[in-house]
């Protein structure tokens, strides 16, 4: 890779260069570069954009999908675990006067979106036990707690 900069530039849309049977933008933003980590939930691998840039007059559209790998930390075990976002995207600008388009906040916020309120490894997670602090899902103690 040769710098973050390369990739920031890859989000923003000169509105001029987009064809009128539209284009298609492919690209991946850093960890980093969003900056959208959590106490509990981590970006550990580029956040890839697949999608379909059209304009009809003053109207822009990003249309595709958002996929990322999130190491998040339990709530109630604790353990990590990585759960995969795979997000449909659909962004609209108004471009009247607009030379350029940064959709990078918009990202950043279809993203926070898809984080849960409470990270689970899974649903049914045992969770610890209060007592003795055991991690219920690999161990039973006897707290009966
Ligand atoms: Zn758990
Ligand atoms: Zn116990």
């Amino acid at each position: 890779m040769t710098g973050g900069a390369t990739l920031v530039d890859a989000m923003k849309i000169q509105v001029m260069k987009v064809p009128e049977e539209g284009l298609s933008l492919d690209t991946s933003y850093d960890p980093q570069q969003l900056n959208v980590d959590r106490q509990d939930a981590h970006l550990t691998s580029p956040v890839r954009l697949a999608t379909r840039v059209t304009r009809e007059g003053e109207d822009l559209f990003v249309q595709g999908s958002l996929r990322c790998v999130l190491t998040m930390i339990c709530g109630r075990c604790l353990e990590s675990f990585d759960a995969t976002v795979d997000k449909e995207l659909l962004l609209h600008y108004d471009v009247t006067g607009k030379y350029v388009v940064d959709i990078t906040d918009d990202v950043r916020q279809e993203l926070v979106l898809e984080y849960p309120m409470i990270a689970l490894c899974r649903s049914d997670c045992l969770g610890l036990c209060p007592r003795c602090g055991v991690n219920r899902n690999h161990t039973t103690c006897s707290c009966n707690a």
